[in-house]
Protein backbone atom coordinates (compact mmCIF):
# COMPACT_ATOMS: atom_id res chain seq x y z
CA UNK A 1 0.00 0.00 0.00
CA UNK A 2 1.45 3.75 -1.20
CA UNK A 3 0.69 6.38 0.96
CA UNK A 4 -0.22 10.60 -0.79
CA UNK A 5 0.03 8.95 -4.52
CA UNK A 6 0.19 10.95 -6.97
CA UNK A 7 -3.02 10.49 -9.30
CA UNK A 8 -1.87 12.10 -12.02
CA UNK A 9 -0.79 9.26 -14.55
CA UNK A 10 -3.41 7.13 -13.66
CA UNK A 11 -6.22 9.78 -15.21
CA UNK A 12 -6.52 10.75 -18.63
CA UNK A 13 -7.61 14.14 -17.04
CA UNK A 14 -4.06 14.54 -15.77
CA UNK A 15 -5.79 15.98 -13.04
CA UNK A 16 -3.07 16.99 -10.10
CA UNK A 17 -4.71 14.73 -7.25
CA UNK A 18 -3.36 12.81 -4.66
CA UNK A 19 -5.04 9.93 -3.07
CA UNK A 20 -4.43 8.98 0.70
CA UNK A 21 -3.17 5.37 -0.28
CA UNK A 22 -3.20 3.61 -3.40
CA UNK A 23 -2.52 -0.37 -4.06
CA UNK A 24 -2.45 -2.71 -6.94
CA UNK A 25 -4.07 -5.92 -7.06
CA UNK A 26 -2.35 -8.66 -9.24
CA UNK A 27 -4.17 -11.66 -7.68
CA UNK A 28 -6.84 -13.19 -5.83
CA UNK A 29 -4.00 -13.83 -2.99
CA UNK A 30 -2.57 -9.86 -3.15
CA UNK A 31 -6.26 -8.86 -2.82
CA UNK A 32 -6.19 -11.13 0.43
CA UNK A 33 -3.24 -10.08 1.84
CA UNK A 34 -4.67 -6.39 1.39
CA UNK A 35 -7.88 -6.72 3.05
CA UNK A 36 -6.06 -8.58 6.07
CA UNK A 37 -4.59 -4.82 6.80
CA UNK A 38 -6.61 -2.86 9.24
CA UNK A 39 -6.33 0.00 6.72
CA UNK A 40 -8.20 -1.76 4.59
CA UNK A 41 -11.50 -1.78 6.45
CA UNK A 42 -10.95 1.90 8.11
CA UNK A 43 -10.88 3.44 4.99
CA UNK A 44 -13.26 4.47 2.24
CA UNK A 45 -12.25 2.95 -1.68
CA UNK A 46 -12.63 3.49 -4.56
CA UNK A 47 -11.52 1.25 -7.74
CA UNK A 48 -9.86 2.60 -10.53
CA UNK A 49 -8.83 0.73 -13.59
CA UNK A 50 -7.57 2.66 -16.85
CA UNK A 51 -8.67 6.17 -15.62
CA UNK A 52 -10.13 6.94 -18.80
CA UNK A 53 -13.70 7.86 -17.21
CA UNK A 54 -12.92 10.00 -14.01
CA UNK A 55 -12.87 13.57 -13.16
CA UNK A 56 -10.60 13.49 -9.70
CA UNK A 57 -12.33 16.96 -8.32
CA UNK A 58 -10.17 16.87 -5.11
CA UNK A 59 -8.21 14.48 -3.53
CA UNK A 60 -9.35 11.39 -2.76
CA UNK A 61 -9.51 10.35 1.21
CA UNK A 62 -9.75 6.42 0.81
CA UNK A 63 -8.00 3.81 -0.85
CA UNK A 64 -7.48 3.59 -4.48
CA UNK A 65 -7.69 -0.25 -5.34
CA UNK A 66 -5.82 -0.44 -8.78
CA UNK A 67 -6.99 -4.11 -10.36
CA UNK A 68 -4.40 -5.58 -12.49
CA UNK A 69 -5.54 -9.11 -13.00
CA UNK A 70 -4.09 -10.34 -16.74
CA UNK A 71 -5.06 -13.09 -18.86
CA UNK A 72 -6.98 -13.73 -22.22
CA UNK A 73 -8.28 -17.79 -22.22
CA UNK A 74 -10.38 -19.73 -25.11
CA UNK A 75 -13.18 -21.68 -22.07
CA UNK A 76 -15.49 -23.03 -25.13
CA UNK A 77 -16.24 -23.11 -28.44
CA UNK A 78 -18.48 -24.15 -30.81
CA UNK A 79 -18.61 -23.83 -34.74
CA UNK A 80 -20.58 -20.52 -33.99
CA UNK A 81 -19.19 -18.62 -31.23
CA UNK A 82 -16.20 -18.84 -28.53
CA UNK A 83 -16.01 -17.90 -25.16
CA UNK A 84 -12.95 -16.05 -24.07
CA UNK A 85 -12.13 -14.92 -20.43
CA UNK A 86 -10.18 -11.66 -19.90
CA UNK A 87 -8.73 -10.40 -16.69
CA UNK A 88 -10.07 -7.09 -15.82
CA UNK A 89 -6.33 -5.72 -16.01
CA UNK A 90 -6.27 -6.10 -19.69
CA UNK A 91 -6.28 -2.71 -22.02
CA UNK A 92 -9.57 -3.02 -23.80
CA UNK A 93 -8.19 -2.32 -27.19
CA UNK A 94 -5.62 -5.06 -26.64
CA UNK A 95 -9.18 -7.60 -26.40
CA UNK A 96 -10.30 -6.01 -29.26
CA UNK A 97 -7.41 -6.44 -31.54
CA UNK A 98 -7.06 -10.16 -29.84
CA UNK A 99 -10.48 -10.91 -31.09
CA UNK A 100 -9.90 -9.52 -34.87
CA UNK A 101 -6.90 -11.19 -35.00
CA UNK A 102 -8.16 -14.63 -34.10
CA UNK A 103 -11.60 -14.41 -35.74
CA UNK A 104 -13.51 -13.64 -32.90
CA UNK A 105 -15.58 -11.01 -34.01
CA UNK A 106 -18.81 -8.71 -32.13
CA UNK A 107 -16.73 -5.91 -31.07
CA UNK A 108 -14.55 -4.29 -33.49
CA UNK A 109 -17.22 -1.35 -33.31
CA UNK A 110 -15.83 -0.45 -29.73
CA UNK A 111 -12.14 -0.34 -31.04
CA UNK A 112 -9.81 2.61 -29.83
CA UNK A 113 -12.08 2.98 -26.67
CA UNK A 114 -9.71 3.55 -23.89
CA UNK A 115 -9.58 1.63 -20.58
CA UNK A 116 -9.58 -1.78 -19.13
CA UNK A 117 -11.62 -5.16 -19.61
CA UNK A 118 -12.68 -4.71 -15.98
CA UNK A 119 -14.31 -1.01 -16.61
CA UNK A 120 -15.94 -2.17 -19.55
CA UNK A 121 -19.31 -3.82 -18.34
CA UNK A 122 -19.25 -1.24 -15.48
CA UNK A 123 -20.34 1.69 -17.97
CA UNK A 124 -21.33 -1.00 -20.64
CA UNK A 125 -19.51 0.55 -23.35
CA UNK A 126 -20.32 1.77 -26.50
CA UNK A 127 -20.14 3.01 -30.11
CA UNK A 128 -21.10 2.85 -33.24
CA UNK A 129 -23.88 1.08 -32.40
CA UNK A 130 -22.49 -1.63 -30.66
CA UNK A 131 -22.63 -1.75 -26.83
CA UNK A 132 -21.15 -4.57 -24.48
CA UNK A 133 -23.81 -6.26 -23.44
CA UNK A 134 -24.28 -7.65 -27.10
CA UNK A 135 -21.36 -9.93 -26.36
CA UNK A 136 -21.17 -10.01 -22.60
CA UNK A 137 -22.21 -13.45 -20.35
CA UNK A 138 -21.12 -13.16 -17.33
CA UNK A 139 -18.76 -11.85 -14.91
CA UNK A 140 -16.49 -13.02 -11.90
CA UNK A 141 -15.93 -9.98 -8.48
CA UNK A 142 -14.73 -10.07 -5.30
CA UNK A 143 -16.59 -8.51 -2.74
CA UNK A 144 -14.80 -6.01 -1.39
CA UNK A 145 -16.13 -6.28 2.64
CA UNK A 146 -16.15 -9.92 2.71
CA UNK A 147 -13.81 -11.37 0.41
CA UNK A 148 -16.59 -13.65 -1.27
CA UNK A 149 -16.27 -14.30 -4.73
CA UNK A 150 -19.36 -14.30 -6.76
CA UNK A 151 -20.09 -14.46 -10.63
CA UNK A 152 -22.81 -11.66 -12.42
CA UNK A 153 -24.45 -12.87 -14.95
CA UNK A 154 -25.93 -10.62 -17.46
CA UNK A 155 -28.94 -9.91 -15.83
CA UNK A 156 -27.69 -9.48 -12.56
CA UNK A 157 -25.60 -6.79 -14.29
CA UNK A 158 -28.79 -4.49 -15.00
CA UNK A 159 -27.09 -2.82 -18.37
CA UNK A 160 -28.69 0.04 -19.30
CA UNK A 161 -27.54 3.24 -21.80
CA UNK A 162 -23.81 3.46 -20.47
CA UNK A 163 -25.03 2.10 -16.80
CA UNK A 164 -24.65 -0.75 -14.61
CA UNK A 165 -25.74 -1.61 -11.43
CA UNK A 166 -21.62 -1.27 -10.74
CA UNK A 167 -22.29 2.38 -11.30
CA UNK A 168 -25.07 2.72 -8.31
CA UNK A 169 -25.90 0.02 -6.06
CA UNK A 170 -22.93 -1.74 -6.21
CA UNK A 171 -20.31 0.74 -6.89
CA UNK A 172 -17.40 0.25 -5.25
CA UNK A 173 -18.47 -3.26 -3.11
CA UNK A 174 -17.02 -5.28 -6.05
CA UNK A 175 -13.26 -5.83 -7.96
CA UNK A 176 -14.43 -7.30 -11.29
CA UNK A 177 -11.66 -9.71 -11.64
CA UNK A 178 -12.40 -11.60 -14.99
CA UNK A 179 -15.03 -10.60 -18.10
CA UNK A 180 -16.14 -13.89 -20.34
CA UNK A 181 -17.61 -12.68 -23.89
CA UNK A 182 -19.07 -14.79 -26.38
CA UNK A 183 -17.90 -14.11 -29.79
CA UNK A 184 -19.03 -14.94 -33.26
CA UNK A 185 -16.84 -16.75 -35.59
CA UNK A 186 -18.56 -14.83 -38.86
CA UNK A 187 -18.19 -11.77 -39.34
CA UNK A 188 -21.20 -9.60 -39.74
CA UNK A 189 -20.69 -5.88 -39.60
CA UNK A 190 -22.61 -3.32 -38.26
CA UNK A 191 -22.61 -0.41 -40.39
CA UNK A 192 -25.61 1.63 -39.47
CA UNK A 193 -23.93 5.21 -38.28
CA UNK A 194 -23.34 7.60 -40.39
CA UNK A 195 -19.20 7.72 -40.28
CA UNK A 196 -19.45 3.92 -41.45
CA UNK A 197 -22.61 3.91 -43.94
CA UNK A 198 -19.50 4.15 -47.00
CA UNK A 199 -18.55 0.78 -45.78
CA UNK A 200 -18.92 -2.23 -48.18
CA UNK A 201 -20.61 -5.08 -45.95
CA UNK A 202 -19.60 -7.97 -48.62
CA UNK A 203 -15.46 -6.72 -49.31
CA UNK A 204 -15.15 -5.40 -45.74
CA UNK A 205 -13.16 -7.07 -43.43
CA UNK A 206 -13.14 -6.96 -39.40
CA UNK A 207 -9.37 -5.79 -39.41
CA UNK A 208 -10.76 -2.92 -42.01
CA UNK A 209 -13.58 -1.91 -39.79
CA UNK A 210 -11.22 -1.83 -36.93
CA UNK A 211 -9.00 0.75 -39.18
CA UNK A 212 -11.40 2.78 -39.72
CA UNK A 213 -13.34 3.23 -36.67
CA UNK A 214 -9.75 4.00 -35.14
CA UNK A 215 -8.98 6.48 -38.13
CA UNK A 216 -12.43 7.70 -37.26
CA UNK A 217 -12.16 8.28 -33.40
CA UNK A 218 -8.18 10.02 -34.20
CA UNK A 219 -9.70 12.22 -36.60
CA UNK A 220 -12.40 13.19 -34.13
CA UNK A 221 -10.46 12.72 -30.50
CA UNK A 222 -8.02 14.38 -28.94
CA UNK A 223 -5.59 11.89 -27.79
CA UNK A 224 -5.18 12.11 -23.58
CA UNK A 225 -1.62 11.57 -23.61
CA UNK A 226 -1.49 15.23 -25.68
CA UNK A 227 -4.63 16.95 -24.46
CA UNK A 228 -5.76 15.33 -21.26
CA UNK A 229 -9.72 14.53 -21.29
CA UNK A 230 -12.08 11.62 -20.17
CA UNK A 231 -13.77 11.25 -23.78
CA UNK A 232 -17.51 12.02 -23.58
CA UNK A 233 -18.06 13.92 -20.91
CA UNK A 234 -21.77 13.98 -20.32
CA UNK A 235 -24.45 11.24 -21.52
CA UNK A 236 -26.56 11.64 -24.34
CA UNK A 237 -29.51 12.63 -22.91
CA UNK A 238 -32.45 10.19 -23.52
CA UNK A 239 -35.89 12.35 -23.06
CA UNK A 240 -39.26 11.76 -23.80
CA UNK A 241 -41.22 11.81 -27.14
CA UNK A 242 -43.15 14.96 -25.98
CA UNK A 243 -39.79 17.11 -25.29
CA UNK A 244 -38.24 15.68 -28.17
CA UNK A 245 -40.90 16.55 -31.23
CA UNK A 246 -41.22 20.10 -28.90
CA UNK A 247 -37.69 20.57 -29.41
CA UNK A 248 -37.49 19.63 -33.40
CA UNK A 249 -40.03 21.82 -34.06
CA UNK A 250 -37.88 24.30 -32.95
CA UNK A 251 -34.53 23.03 -33.96
CA UNK A 252 -35.47 20.68 -37.03
CA UNK A 253 -31.85 19.75 -37.13
CA UNK A 254 -31.48 17.71 -33.92
CA UNK A 255 -30.02 14.98 -34.11
CA UNK A 256 -32.41 12.61 -32.13
CA UNK A 257 -32.63 9.19 -32.17
CA UNK A 258 -35.72 6.31 -31.13
CA UNK A 259 -34.82 4.91 -27.89
CA UNK A 260 -37.20 2.46 -26.71
CA UNK A 261 -40.66 2.58 -26.15
CA UNK A 262 -42.00 6.50 -26.84
CA UNK A 263 -38.26 7.94 -25.78
CA UNK A 264 -35.42 9.61 -27.79
CA UNK A 265 -31.70 9.83 -27.68
CA UNK A 266 -30.27 13.22 -28.66
CA UNK A 267 -26.80 14.53 -29.10
CA UNK A 268 -25.63 16.14 -26.28
CA UNK A 269 -22.38 17.22 -28.41
CA UNK A 270 -24.46 18.70 -30.60
CA UNK A 271 -26.49 20.74 -27.63
CA UNK A 272 -23.52 21.64 -26.12
CA UNK A 273 -22.56 23.42 -29.74
CA UNK A 274 -25.91 25.31 -30.56
CA UNK A 275 -25.44 26.61 -26.54
CA UNK A 276 -22.18 28.21 -28.52
CA UNK A 277 -19.90 26.14 -26.35
CA UNK A 278 -17.88 24.21 -28.90
CA UNK A 279 -14.31 25.07 -28.74
CA UNK A 280 -14.72 27.18 -25.61
CA UNK A 281 -11.99 28.27 -22.79
CA UNK A 282 -12.33 28.61 -19.46
CA UNK A 283 -8.88 29.30 -18.02
CA UNK A 284 -7.19 25.44 -18.61
CA UNK A 285 -10.20 23.83 -19.14
CA UNK A 286 -11.93 23.31 -22.98
CA UNK A 287 -14.38 22.15 -24.71
CA UNK A 288 -12.69 20.51 -27.69
CA UNK A 289 -12.77 22.40 -31.12
CA UNK A 290 -13.55 19.11 -33.08
CA UNK A 291 -16.33 17.64 -30.62
CA UNK A 292 -17.74 19.85 -28.04
CA UNK A 293 -18.78 16.81 -25.93
CA UNK A 294 -15.28 16.27 -25.20
CA UNK A 295 -13.76 18.41 -22.48
CA UNK A 296 -10.41 19.24 -22.03
CA UNK A 297 -8.17 20.00 -19.06
CA UNK A 298 -6.19 21.57 -22.20
CA UNK A 299 -4.01 23.75 -20.05
CA UNK A 300 -3.26 21.30 -17.69
CA UNK A 301 -4.80 23.01 -14.73
CA UNK A 302 -6.10 22.31 -11.27
CA UNK A 303 -10.17 20.58 -10.95
CA UNK A 304 -11.26 23.95 -10.15
CA UNK A 305 -11.24 25.56 -13.36
CA UNK A 306 -12.37 22.34 -14.92
CA UNK A 307 -15.42 22.23 -12.62
CA UNK A 308 -16.69 25.56 -13.57
CA UNK A 309 -16.74 24.35 -16.96
CA UNK A 310 -18.90 21.41 -16.30
CA UNK A 311 -21.62 23.71 -14.36
CA UNK A 312 -21.20 26.51 -17.17
CA UNK A 313 -21.73 23.72 -19.94
CA UNK A 314 -24.97 22.50 -17.48
CA UNK A 315 -25.96 25.65 -17.01
CA UNK A 316 -26.33 26.70 -20.59
CA UNK A 317 -27.37 23.68 -22.46
CA UNK A 318 -30.16 23.68 -20.09
CA UNK A 319 -31.45 27.57 -20.24
CA UNK A 320 -31.25 26.89 -24.45
CA UNK A 321 -33.30 23.82 -24.23
CA UNK A 322 -34.32 22.96 -21.05
CA UNK A 323 -32.25 19.50 -20.91
CA UNK A 324 -30.18 18.38 -17.61
CA UNK A 325 -27.22 17.36 -19.47
CA UNK A 326 -26.05 14.35 -17.05
CA UNK A 327 -21.87 13.29 -17.02
CA UNK A 328 -21.25 10.15 -17.97
CA UNK A 329 -17.81 10.78 -16.06
CA UNK A 330 -17.90 9.46 -12.71
CA UNK A 331 -16.88 12.56 -10.15
CA UNK A 332 -15.06 11.62 -7.06
CA UNK A 333 -14.41 14.18 -4.65
P1 LIG B 1 -21.71 10.70 -34.00
O1 LIG B 1 -21.56 9.55 -34.91
O2 LIG B 1 -21.33 12.07 -34.44
O3 LIG B 1 -23.20 10.76 -33.44
C1 LIG B 1 -23.61 11.74 -32.47
C2 LIG B 1 -24.47 11.02 -31.45
O4 LIG B 1 -25.66 10.58 -32.06
C3 LIG B 1 -23.74 9.82 -30.93
O5 LIG B 1 -23.34 10.10 -29.64
C4 LIG B 1 -24.69 8.67 -31.09
O6 LIG B 1 -25.13 8.13 -29.88
C5 LIG B 1 -25.91 9.21 -31.81
N1 LIG B 1 -26.08 8.47 -33.09
C6 LIG B 1 -25.46 8.71 -34.26
N2 LIG B 1 -25.90 7.85 -35.22
C7 LIG B 1 -26.80 7.05 -34.63
C8 LIG B 1 -27.58 5.96 -35.08
N3 LIG B 1 -27.54 5.52 -36.35
N4 LIG B 1 -28.39 5.33 -34.19
C9 LIG B 1 -28.44 5.75 -32.90
N5 LIG B 1 -27.71 6.77 -32.40
C10 LIG B 1 -26.90 7.42 -33.26
O7 LIG B 1 -20.93 10.36 -32.63
P2 LIG B 1 -19.40 10.53 -32.25
O8 LIG B 1 -19.35 11.47 -31.11
O9 LIG B 1 -18.52 10.75 -33.43
O10 LIG B 1 -19.08 9.10 -31.65
C11 LIG B 1 -19.16 7.94 -32.44
C12 LIG B 1 -19.44 6.76 -31.52
O11 LIG B 1 -18.37 6.56 -30.60
C13 LIG B 1 -20.69 6.97 -30.69
O12 LIG B 1 -21.38 5.76 -30.58
C14 LIG B 1 -20.14 7.44 -29.37
O13 LIG B 1 -20.99 7.11 -28.27
C15 LIG B 1 -18.84 6.69 -29.28
N6 LIG B 1 -17.88 7.46 -28.46
C16 LIG B 1 -17.97 7.34 -27.10
C17 LIG B 1 -17.10 8.08 -26.31
C18 LIG B 1 -17.15 8.00 -24.82
O14 LIG B 1 -16.28 8.56 -24.17
N7 LIG B 1 -18.14 7.36 -24.27
C19 LIG B 1 -16.17 8.93 -26.89
C20 LIG B 1 -16.14 9.02 -28.27
C21 LIG B 1 -17.01 8.28 -29.05
P3 LIG B 1 -24.32 7.02 -29.04
O15 LIG B 1 -23.29 7.78 -28.29
O16 LIG B 1 -25.38 6.48 -28.15
O17 LIG B 1 -23.76 6.02 -29.97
Amino acid sequence: MQTNFDLSNYNTLAMPATAKMFIAINNHSELAAAMALSAWHDNRKIILGGGSNVFFAADYQGIVVHPQFLGKELIAETNESALIKFGAGEIWDDCVQFCVDHNYFGIENLSGIPGSMGAAPVQNIGAYGVELDSSFIKLDAINLTTGEEKTFTKDDCKFAYRNSIFKHELRDKFIITAVYLNLNKQFQPILTYSDLKDLSVTELSAQELRQKIISIRNSKLPKPTEIPNAGSFFKNPIISQELAHKLAQEYPHLPKFAYGDNKFKISAGWLIEQAGLKGYTHGTASTHSNHALVLTNSGRGTATQFAELIALVQEKVHTKFAVQLESEVRIIE
